[in-house]
């Protein structure tokens, strides 16, 4: 089915080969504060390299696995069974850097991250700028062959794990006065501290603290690209991680529905087996044809991608995939609680532990109303045809 290949089917197996390993694992992650002991973290994240399950979106010339699009899709589809984020262990480095990246950069933090010895972080959201990123308020003066960035980011996920942030600001003086820039900024630097690190929703050992970047001086060496293109690099990452947002959703869909329909069928209520009930049986039905449906749109626009569509007809179905498949599965965890009843609202639950992890993949890279802002925004400007 989907037309996968034998080498698509190949790719999926290992994945979800991996992923159901690392399903024992959820609950004690969920109760100990989204950790596991460093030494099996540590054994997740060799494993995934070993399996091929890392860096998949980086061309095979610089050491990673070059994947189609669609095969990534599969990869993060199976990563997306799995709940307390253990599958991000199956890391992808920043996609669009291989093409902007200098010789220096490519060897100081490129190459490093391909090979899992470094960890990238993006401070770019900020308490007054999320959705609309182009009003950010941060700064990158140049000062000699120096840079000094300023300003206090918001959500910075995986910062207590990442050896480098992108560090997104906009630039002061100079010929791209206003326009924005990213830098790299290694972790520690001086100027860069922790303001605080509230606590949220879902329970993952990937912390999204504020951080505050002071008088943070870092050489020209780490401007990324050129001055003035910080929103082109926001923007590829968007599409890239939209499209995997949409792929760990359907995961997340597929691991419910299987869970829901094995409980209703073994749960006795009245006499009956659950799964004997119509309203139930609605459920379940209504779930599984969401996801199907999710399914073929997220896998048509990664087939869409590999046959080389328009960047901006290629954004407009990225967006589409994440607001159906991240919609889509917020419904999906919202009845498997329903039918798991009482047992759905504890921790130890799958259901639960779905319920509020997935109700972030509405808000980040770009809120469900964001996402039908762009797709509008595209059907106007290139019509209907252009886009389904
Ligand atoms: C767990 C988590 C991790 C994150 N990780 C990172 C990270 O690593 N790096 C980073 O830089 N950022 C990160 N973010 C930030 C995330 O991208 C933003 O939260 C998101 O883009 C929304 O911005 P905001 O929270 O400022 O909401 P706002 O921009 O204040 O929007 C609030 C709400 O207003 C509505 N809205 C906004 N714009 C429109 C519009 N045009 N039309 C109609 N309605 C609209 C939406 O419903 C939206 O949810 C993370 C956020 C969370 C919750």
């Amino acid at each position: 089915m989907y037309g996968l290949t034998d080498e698509d089917l190949a790719v999926q197996a290992t994945a979800r080969g991996f992923a159901d390993e690392l399903v024992p694992f959820e609950v004690e992650a969920e109760l100990a504060g989204g950790h596991l002991p460093p030494e099996v973290e540590q054994r997740h994240r060799e494993r995934a390299r070993e399996l091929g399950l890392t860096a998949t979106n980086i061309p095979a010339g610089l050491g990673g696995r070059g994947l189609s699009s669609l095969q990534q899709v599969l990869v993060q589809e199976q990563g997306g069974r799995v709940t307390n984020a253990l599958a991000w262990c199956m890391s992808t480095p920043p996609g669009w850097l291989p093409e902007v990246a200098s010789d220096y950069q490519r060897e100081r933090w490129l190459l490093p991250s391909v090979r899992g010895e470094a960890t990238e972080c993006y401070a770019i959201t900020e308490e007054l700028a999320g959705s609309d990123v182009a009003d950010l308020a941060a700064t990158a003066r140049r000062e000699g062959e120096d840079y000094v960035l300023d300003g206090e980011k918001w959500h910075v996920t995986s910062y207590n794990e990442a050896t480098y942030a992108f560090f997104q600001a906009r630039l002061v003086g100079g010929a791209h006065d206003g326009e924005h820039a990213m830098f790299f900024v290694d972790l520690p630097t001086p100027g860069v501290r922790v303001v605080r690190t509230p606590a949220y929703a879902h329970t993952i050992a990937h912390h999204h603290p504020i951080v505050a970047f002071e008088d943070v001086r870092v050489p020209a060496s780490h401007l990324v690209g050129a001055e003035g293109d910080g929103m082109t690099f926001a923007h590829e990452w968007f599409r890239f991680e939209r499209l995997m947002v949409a792929a760990r959703c359907l995961g997340a869909a597929e691991r419910l529905v299987e869970e829901t329909t094995a409980f209703a069928a073994e749960r006795v209520v009245g006499g009956r087996s659950l799964a004997d009930y119509q309203l139930v049986q609605g459920m379940l039905a209504d779930s599984l044809t969401e996801l199907f449906a999710a399914r073929a749109m997220v896998y048509a626009t990664a087939r869409s991608l590999d046959e080389g569509a328009d960047r901006k007809v290629a954004h407009a179905r990225c967006a589409m995939a994440k607001l159906y498949a991240s919609e889509m599965a917020g419904r999906v965890a919202d009845r498997a609680v329903q039918v798991f009843g009482g047992r759905g609202y504890m921790r130890e639950n799958v259901a639960e532990r779905f319920y509020r992890e997935l109700r972030v993949e509405r808000i980040w890279e770009g809120a469900s109303e964001v996402q039908r802002v762009v797709i509008a925004g595209q059907l106007r400007k290139r019509g209907l045809h252009a886009l389904v």
